[in-house]
């Protein structure tokens, strides 16, 4: 009879034991549940299934001008009156924050402007897809960033630059440490100090310019997208990085592309031809 109560005392603290380390993992899969949206194509909440999970979504599934769009050669116009980016960054403090499904920097109060057709478009924040969300001639890349710029009525405009597997991006290589910091814990939010803008290199006057969308939900379309045409390089080591700092499990963040809808893609490209 004694050994049994030590049998069944044996048993209750194994039990414990089992609870404790079982729980942990349940309520973070709960939370990994909770994400009201994600990149499996075949989960409820993935991409084709976006429009329908909120009616404020709605333009996800049946927008006519979304994005991400393929650049396809035949179908972009070339011209040369749009004329250079013109853009006026300045170095500010930066928050990096965990979204759920990637990481954002952020500069709290804008870090200079992007001027567009007689309006300016403050910078907000920058995060990173992986693989890219838009595509050349169908090729997808390995990353993509996107500069987000919002006027004061509300308009925005999105820089959107993409990277292959090469030597390191020297603005990623600069913010390294505190992705990594990121990365090895649970907070949301580390504020990073004072970060510059003009350091996120685009290399290339040439870009395509269409009308499209926000790549998450809610999808809001008329969004000015600046595709810079120069694909610049990154290593796998700092794409992973930012993979790794979501915490999400998954391997990607890219939307698929969407129907283009005979919207017109313009590349601009200098008259005088000494850009590469
Ligand atoms: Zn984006």
């Amino acid at each position: 009879m004694g050994k049994l109560s030590v049998c069944q005392v044996f048993l209750f603290t194994f039990f414990i034991v089992l609870l404790v380390s079982i729980f942990p993992a349940t309520s973070s899969q709960e939370v990994e549940d909770e994400k009201e949206f994600n990149y499996d194509v075949h989960s409820e909440k993935g991409p084709a299934r976006w429009g329908e999970i909120h009616h404020e979504w709605s333009a996800c599934s049946h927008g006519s001008m979304q994005s991400p769009i393929d650049l396809l050669n035949q179908r972009v116009q070339i011209v040369s009156h749009l004329g250079r980016l013109n853009r006026s960054y300045k170095p500010s403090n930066g928050t990096l924050r965990n979204r759920g499904h990637d990481i954002m920097l952020n500069w709290e109060g804008g870090a200079g402007s992007m001027h567009i057709n007689g309006t300016d478009y403050v910078l907000q924040q920058c995060h990173w897809h992986s693989p890219s969300e838009h595509t050349i001639n169908g090729r997808r890349f390995a990353l993509e960033a996107h500069m987000v710029h919002e006027s004061s009525d509300g308009k925005v405009a999105v820089v959107g630059i993409m990277y292959t597997i090469g030597r390191p991006d020297s603005f990623l290589s600069s913010i390294s440490d505190h992705l990594q910091e990121v990365a090895g814990t649970k907070e949301e939010e580390k504020a990073v100090g004072i970060v510059d803008p003009r350091q996120i290199k685009i290399g290339s006057r040439k870009y395509y310019r269409y009308i499209g969308s926000l790549t998450v939900p809610p999808c809001t379309e008329n969004v000015v997208w600046t595709m810079v045409r120069k694909v610049r390089t990154v290593t796998r080591r700092q794409v992973r990085l930012l993979r790794v700092a979501v915490h999400d499990d998954s391997n990607t963040n890219a939307r698929p592309t969407q129907p283009i809808n005979g919207r017109h893609v313009k590349l601009y490209r200098p008259q005088d031809r000494e850009d590469n």
